[in-house]
């Protein structure tokens, strides 16, 4: 099986061939950051422009860079949802009219299925899995009982922690996306600020980040008032260890009461050094098998849909022609449906 994966759910254009889910034999990237950064942060209707400008051209290199014939593609998938609507509309025409041209089926993908199963691209998810999904717009966490079953039991009320990251970043001083800025600074600080750990109610496995990216704020605006230096290290150290301190305690909470034989990172803010280091110690201590996708596979990438449309392919689940962008398209509801077996 020879799946043509097309992502463009935010401002990473990627196309990328992928065989039987597992084997990756071309994934081409093309990032926008570059010109987002004049606006501090991703301008939508940019990012369908330079979308459109590369999306033909990526497809045929990513044809050709694989090797496969295209009579030899089985199928084309698609990030359907979440993202920016005008931004998926741009990978779901060019990957319908792929479908309808060579006459194969459609499979419209959730990005966040394929940040976890870019887990599978490099190792074997085993289930019951748990997977920490930390990225620009998600921070969550989600059961898998079985391949393609997808539960959330915790999620963010609030900002997503790429999210927080970036607006902390900015209240520093650097420019989108600043979370690579935080993680450097708070990996070298040799001390921290004290802020707030919010752990929500006893049970919960949801998460809240503004009141903490609040308190960052109220320590950079006070030192500004005082016309003392902000101490960004520490600051940013401080941020950092909040973060990741309720990140992992959750995370290994919900793998115990979930029996899950695996703990999965993904997401873009799974290449955060503190957020590595911490869960891998922990895991270790704790006996828990952690898996974490190489950094081509966190970030925004075509591979990741490859891995989990072939889910989908393998039960022959594959979506109309008529299909539409969802920018608020659910995990829980694109599970992989098992026939009943007959009698
Ligand atoms: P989603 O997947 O939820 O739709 P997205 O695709 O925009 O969101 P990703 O590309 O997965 O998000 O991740 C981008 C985010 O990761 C940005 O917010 C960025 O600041 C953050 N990030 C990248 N590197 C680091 C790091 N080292 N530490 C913390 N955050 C980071
Ligand atoms: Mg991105
Ligand atoms: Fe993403």
């Amino acid at each position: 099986c020879h799946i043509l994966a097309i992502e463009t759910s935010c401002d990473e254009t990627s196309v990328s061939i992928v065989k039987d889910g597992k084997i990756v034999l071309s994934n081409l990237v093309s990032s926008q950051i570059e010109t987002h950064k004049a606006f501090g942060g991703v301008v939508p209707e940019v990012a369908s422009r330079k979308h459109v400008e590369s999306i033909t051209l990526m497809i045929e290199e990513a044809i050709q860079e694989s090797g496969v014939a295209l009579e030899d593609i089985s199928a084309i998938a698609v990030t359907q949802g979440p993202g920016l609507v005008g931004a998926l509309l741009v990978g779901i025409m060019a990957a319908k009219s792929l479908a309808f041209a060579l006459d194969k089926p459609l499979i419209g993908t959730h990005h966040i299925a394929g940040h976890i199963y870019a887990n599978n691209l490099t190792a074997e998810i085993q289930y019951p899995s748990m997977a920490l999904v930390v990225s620009g717009g998600h921070t969550e966490l989600v059961l898998l009982e079985s391949e393609g079953q997808f539960q959330l039991i915790g999620s963010t009320r609030d900002d997503a922690v790429g999210e927080a990251y970036d607006k902390v970043a900015r209240a520093l001083g650097f420019p989108y996306p600043g979370g690579p800025y935080v993680d450097n600074l708070a990996m070298e600080a040799e001390s921290a600020v004290s802020l707030p750990r919010v752990w929500l109610e006893a049970n919960s496995y949801d998460f809240s980040l503004s009141g903490l990216k609040s308190a960052v704020l109220n320590v950079v605006n006070q030192k500004k008032m005082r016309g003392e230096e902000p101490m960004i290290g520490e600051i940013a150290r401080g941020f950092q260890e909040s973060v990741v301190e309720v990140l992992v305690e959750k995370a290994v909470r919900a793998v115990r009461q979930y029996g899950a034989k695996q703990l999965l990172l993904c997401g873009g803010v799974a290449v955060n050094r503190g957020l590595r280091a911490n869960l891998t110690d922990r895991c270790e201590k704790e006996k828990i098998e952690l898996l974490i996708p190489p950094f081509e596979y966190c970030t925004d990438n075509a591979a990741m849909i490859g891995a989990a449309a072939y889910l989908k392919w393998k039960h022959s689940q594959f979506t109309t022609l008529d299909m539409k962008a969802e920018p608020s398209l659910s995990l829980e509801k694109w599970s992989v449906t098992y026939q009943p077996v007959e009698q």
